[in-house]
């Protein structure tokens, strides 16, 4: 079988009109997102005003990371130390550690086989805990069924927070990703839709919400020169109550984010394009077990995961290096010892330990995979194709 060269790490160049934005910049010396000339906005206010824009939403803070938005917003919302907050199981180390940063407590919720939140686990996890916040983290891109989401949330008087690193252009029934509840929390970290290496975004509807957001993020007495911020009578009070924590977005990653923003549809039909491609190719070997993807849900297919249901953990582990001779890299979720971005709730040692059997089942065969749009259709064919011929090799020695 010939190997695939390619390498799953590599994401596509800067545009080129980014990168002319971003020496301008340079050239301009004018870094700072206040250090701005006359009425001037500035690439990150106006960046914030595209965001909005793109989202449908009422205001945008540019900040620091993805973590960095989801802590400021916990914040914003009230947060206290000491206070349950229910996320998924299954998610990235930046989410509970968000929770964690503002003394928090994490309170894990069961993801189902479709790797969404389990909304019977979360009815009954509610009342035990007494939780009033949901940080959602649609995890690896799936979207849970919002619209249920937000009855259950709204009968039971939960806010929620949604992480949406990798639900950045998704939808679910026509609507954006991040505009289900309080917060949109997103990334522009290379690994995610747009990338600035790193940054993040925070879009809201709430004013004082959002005024609060600001002001932590160091806006100095600044507020005004943001792009989609609430008007200044909500910061009167606010910015007095409110301490500096500061994670500011800076115009030199502002600027290469606008073009990319502008494209980023574009590129959402080129990933889906690469996923259905390889989604379609697995979906033909029994053993694998695909997420459902509902009607409902538009989403962007940046990666792919896939199930070995019933696995054993040392052949997992083969399955994944006889991947990697044939240039496949594969991440699996299942491994008791954390690899690159694979840690789990087990892993997470600050948190207080929770039973999750459910969700421990499914990770054990949960097997995960980059889609860069670096990558041709006719790699992503070759990828499946190795995919597929590792997966039976594994089956006929009768492991999975
Ligand atoms: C990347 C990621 C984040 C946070 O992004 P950073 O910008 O790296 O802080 C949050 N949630 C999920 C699920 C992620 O993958």
């Amino acid at each position: 079988m010939e190997p695939f060269r390619g390498v799953f790490t590599q994401q596509e160049a800067i545009p080129e009109n980014a990168i002319a934005a971003a020496v301008e910049v340079l050239r301009s010396g004018r870094l700072h997102r206040y250090n701005t000339v006359g009425d001037e906005l500035g690439a990150t206010s106006e960046l914030e005003r595209a965001f909005a824009d793109y989202q449908g939403a009422e205001y945008c803070l540019a900040c620091a990371s993805g973590g960095y938005a989801m802590s400021t917003a916990l914040r914003a919302a009230g947060v206290a130390p000491g206070d349950p907050v229910l996320t998924n199981s299954f998610t990235l180390a930046p989410v509970p550690g968000a929770i964690a940063g503002v003394g928090a407590r994490p309170v894990y919720v069961e993801v189902t086989e479709d790797l969404v939140l389990d909304l019977n686990d979360l009815e009954a996890k509610i009342p035990t805990t007494g939780a009033k916040m949901l940080l959602l983290s649609s995890m690896r891109g799936h979207l849970c069924d919002m619209d249920a989401l937000q009855a259950l949330l709204e009968a039971k008087g939960v806010r929620l927070i949604e992480d949406c690193a990798h639900t950045m252009g998704a939808q679910w029934n026509g609507r954006p990703s991040g505009g289900f509840g309080l917060a949109g929390c997103f990334s522009t970290q290379t690994y995610k839709h747009l990338n600035s290496g790193e940054g993040g975004l925070l879009t809201s509807d709430d004013p004082e919400f959002m005024a609060r957001a600001i002001i932590l993020s160091g806006s100095y007495m600044l507020y005004e020169r943001h792009g989609a911020a609430p008007p200044r009578s909500t910061f009167e009070t606010i910015r007095l109550e409110t301490p500096n924590m500061s994670g500011r977005m800076d115009n030199l990653r502002a600027a290469i984010l606008l073009p990319q923003l502008s494209v980023l549809e574009d590129s959402v039909r080129r990933w889906n394009e690469r996923y259905d491609l390889i989604a379609r190719s697995l979906s033909e070997v029994n053993a694998i077990r695909l997420p459902h993807r509902p009607n409902a849900e538009r989403y962007v297919g940046s990666s792919i995961q896939f199930l070995l249901p019933a696995i054993k953990p040392d052949d997992a582990r083969a399955f994944v290096e006889a991947n990697k001779k044939l240039g496949v890299e594969l991440k699996w979720f299942g491994d008791s010892n954390p690899v690159a971005f694979t840690s789990n709730h087990h892993s997470w040692k600050y948190v207080d330990p929770q039973v999750l059997p459910q969700t421990d089942a499914i990770l054990a065969g949960l097997f995960d995979m980059r889609i860069p749009l670096s990558f041709t259709l006719e790699d992503c064919a070759q990828i499946a194709g190795i995919i597929k011929h590792t997966v039976r090799e594994t089956t006929l020695s009768g492991a999975a």
